[in-house]
C-alpha cells in the first residue's frame, strides 16, 4: 500500500488502503493524438482504456490526482440501471426502450466486473449483492418493484421481513429486494487498476494537468494545459461538476449533491452477528443510509447530502446517529474516517453521453448511479469515435438541461429533506402498525426478550402479505414475498463473499406494470 494523498483523497479509508500506485507526471511538452479525454474520473478512464485497447493514440488529462473525486470516495456499489426511476422512463420513452437501456446498464456493471476478473481483485475485493430495504410495510409496492424490475430483465429476488431481519438484525426492517448479481467495491483501487490497464494498452495518462481551454472548431481540436498544447481528432468531456471552469454553461446542467461518508473503527464480530449480509446495503430513496461492512469489521455507511458542499467532519455525529438508530445494539461506535465527494445529478436524472459537436463528446451526469453508467459509457464513447457505432443515440431523448442554478440547489435541498420529512412519518406509522399486531399476537406468560434484539414477526404481521395470509387468502403479495432465484457468486469472487446466505425459492408470479418506484441510485 502507499502513503494516502490526503490533500487528493480526503480524510478517507480508501485513502487509507489504497494499492501502490505511481503518481502520473504534468503534462510537460505538446502531443498530436487520435484522441483526448478529459477527467481522470472513472468515465474518464474508462474511455481512454476502451480508445487504446482499439489501437487509436489517446492521452487523459487530469487535473488534480486519478479518481479524487466521486469515483474514489463513493460507497462503491455497482449496480443495474439508472438514477432514473424505471417508472419515468417508460413513461418518458416506452417499455421496450427502456428495457434496452436496462441492459445497457446491466452491461456496465458486466464490465466492471470482468475487469475485475480479468486485472485481478486484490485491494478491490468485490463483495456479491445489493439488498435494497423498506422501512415500510408497503408489500404492494414491493410485489410491483419486483415485477417491473423482473420484466426489465433484472435478477432480483424479493426477501419478505422474516428474512431481511435474520440477516439485517434490525426491528426497522421490512421486505427488501436482493441483486445478487450487483457487488460491492473499493472504488479508488478499482480506478487505479483501471488507470495502469490503460496504460498497458497504449494510453498516456498525465495527473496535474487541467485542460484551460478547448478550441472546439475544426478537425484538430485544440487543447490548452498550463505547460503543454494538444491537438486531437477528438475530445471527450469527463469532467463532472468540476468542468466548470473549463465549460461553465455545461457544467450548468448539473446540480452538485456533496455525500458524507464515515467509516467505523473495528467493530469486532458484534458487527456480523448485527449485520449478516457482505454486499452493499441501501434503506432509503435517498442519498441517506447506504452502508455496507469493509475492512472485516468496520462499517461505511454514507448519507446526509447537502447541495452545498460541507466540512465531512460536521456530519459524523449524525451518522453515527443513523447507525445507531438502524442498530441501537451496536452501542456507541468511533468513526475512524470522514470525508465527503460530490455528484452530479442532471435534472432528467439519467447520464449525458453524446456527441455536442462534431468531435466534441461528452460523458457526464451519472449522479450516485455511476459506476455501472460510467462503464457503459466510456464504452458508447470509445465504440461511436472509432467503430461509427450510433448506440449512444438511444440517450438522445436526455437533453442537456440548465438545472436552475442556485435555485435548482435549493430545489433538490428541499426535496430531500421532504422526502426525509415524509419517509419518517411512513416508517412510523408501519412501526406502529406492527407494534399492535405484534402485541394482539404475544401469548402472556411469554419468556422476557432481549431488548436489542429484533422481535420476532409472525407472518400475519408482515404488511398487506401478512394481513392477507392472517385471513387465510393466499395472494399474489404472499406468493411474491419469497425468494425469486438463486444465483451462485461467479468464481473469482472471495471465499468470505461465498458464505453469505443464498436465497430459495421460486420465481414470482405477479408481472404487473403499473406505477412503481424502482429502489433508486442516490449518492451511496
Ligand atoms: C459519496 C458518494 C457515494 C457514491 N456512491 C455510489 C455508489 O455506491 N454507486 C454508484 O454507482 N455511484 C455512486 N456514486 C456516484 C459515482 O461515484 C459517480 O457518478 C462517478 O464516480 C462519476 O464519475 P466521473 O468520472 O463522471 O466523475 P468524477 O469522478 O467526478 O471525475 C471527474 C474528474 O475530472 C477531472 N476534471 C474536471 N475538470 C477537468 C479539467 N478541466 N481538466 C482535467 N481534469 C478535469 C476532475 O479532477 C475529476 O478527477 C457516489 C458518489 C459519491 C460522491
Amino acid at each position: 500500500m502507499s502513503e494516502p494523498d490526503l490533500k487528493a483523497y480526503g480524510d478517507s479509508w480508501y485513502a487509507a488502503t489504497m494499492v501502490d500506485a505511481p503518481p502520473r507526471p504534468q503534462l510537460a511538452f505538446d502531443v498530436d493524438v487520435d484522441v483526448c479525454v478529459i477527467g481522470g474520473g472513472l468515465a474518464g478512464l474508462t474511455t481512454a482504456r476502451e480508445v487504446a485497447r482499439r489501437g487509436w493514440s489517446v492521452v487523459l488529462l487530469e487535473a488534480g490526482r486519478l479518481a479524487q473525486s466521486a469515483s474514489g470516495r463513493n460507497t462503491g456499489f455497482v449496480l443495474p440501471g439508472f438514477g432514473a426511476d424505471a417508472d419515468k422512463l417508460i413513461a418518458r420513452i416506452g417499455f421496450e426502450r427502456t428495457k434496452d437501456l436496462w441492459a445497457l446498464s446491466q452491461a456496465g456493471l458486466d464490465y466492471v466486473r470482468d475487469t475485475i476478473h480479468a486485472e485481478g481483485a486484490s485491494g478491490i475485493d468485490p463483495q456479491p449483492g445489493w439488498l435494497y430495504v423498506s422501512k415500510q410495510d408497503n408489500s404492494e409496492e414491493f410485489v410491483r418493484s419486483v415485477g417491473l424490475l423482473g420484466e426489465l430483465g433484472c435478477e432480483i429476488e424479493g426477501w419478505p421481513t422474516e428474512r431481511v431481519r435474520a440477516v439485517l438484525r434490525s426491528a426497522r426492517y421490512f421486505w427488501a429486494i436482493n441483486y445478487p448479481r450487483a457487488i460491492a467495491i473499493h472504488p479508488l483501487n478499482y480506478a487505479l487498476r483501471l488507470a495502469a490497464a490503460a496504460e498497458r494498452e497504449g494510453a498516456r495518462i498525465y495527473e496535474h494537468t487541467p485542460a484551460l481551454s478547448i478550441d472546439p472548431t475544426g478537425v484538430r481540436k485544440r487543447i490548452v494545459t498550463p505547460a503543454a498544447r494538444l491537438r486531437a481528432d477528438h475530445v471527450v468531456l469527463c469532467g463532472n461538476v468540476e468542468l466548470k471552469p473549463l465549460m461553465p454553461r455545461l457544467a450548468a446542467t448539473l446540480v452538485p449533491v456533496t455525500t458524507y461518508v464515515v467509516t467505523t473503527a473495528p467493530l469486532g464480530p458484534r458487527l456480523a452477528e448485527t449485520v449478516g449480509y457482505r454486499g452493499g446495503i441501501s434503506d432509503t430513496d435517498l442519498a441517506d443510509n447506504h452502508y455496507r461492512i469493509v475492512g472485516g469489521d468496520r462499517l461505511m455507511l454514507s448519507g446526509r447530502s447537502t447541495a452545498w458542499a460541507r466540512d465531512p467532519r460536521r456530519y459524523r455525529g449524525a451518522l453515527t446517529a443513523d447507525i445507531k438508530q438502524t442498530y441501537p445494539q451496536l452501542g456507541d461506535v468511533a468513526v475512524d474516517y470522514a470525508w465527503a465527494g460530490t455528484l452530479g445529478v442532471t435534472v432528467h436524472r439519467m447520464p449525458q453521453i453524446g456527441e455536442l459537436g462534431p468531435g466534441v463528446w461528452l460523458a457526464s451526469g451519472f449522479g450516485g448511479h455511476g459506476l455501472n453508467t460510467t462503464a457503459m459509457a466510456g464504452n458508447l464513447v470509445a465504440r461511436a469515435v472509432l467503430e461509427g457505432d450510433q448506440t449512444w443515440r438511444r440517450f438522445t431523448p436526455f437533453e442537456l438541461v440548465w438545472a436552475g442554478g442556485v435555485f435548482g440547489r435549493a430545489a433538490a435541498q428541499f426535496r430531500v429533506w421532504i422526502k426525509r420529512f415524509r419517509d419518517g412519518i411512513e416508517e412510523r406509522r408501519a412501526t406502529a402498525r406492527e407494534a399492535a399486531v405484534v402485541k394482539v399476537a404475544d401469548q402472556p406468560n411469554q419468556e422476557p426478550q432481549d431488548e436489542t434484539a429484533p422481535r420476532p414477526i409472525p407472518r400475519s404481521a408482515t404488511g398487506v402479505a401478512g394481513r392477507a395470509a392472517a385471513n387465510g387468502a393466499v395472494t399474489a403479495a404472499a406468493r411474491d414475498a419469497q425468494p425469486t432465484s438463486v444465483i451462485p457468486p461467479p468464481e473469482w469472487i472471495s471465499d468470505a463473499a461465498r458464505t453469505q446466505p443464498q436465497p430459495q425459492g421460486e420465481a414470482p408470479a405477479a408481472r404487473r406494470r403499473r406505477k412503481t418506484r424502482r429502489p433508486k441510485e442516490t449518492a451511496k
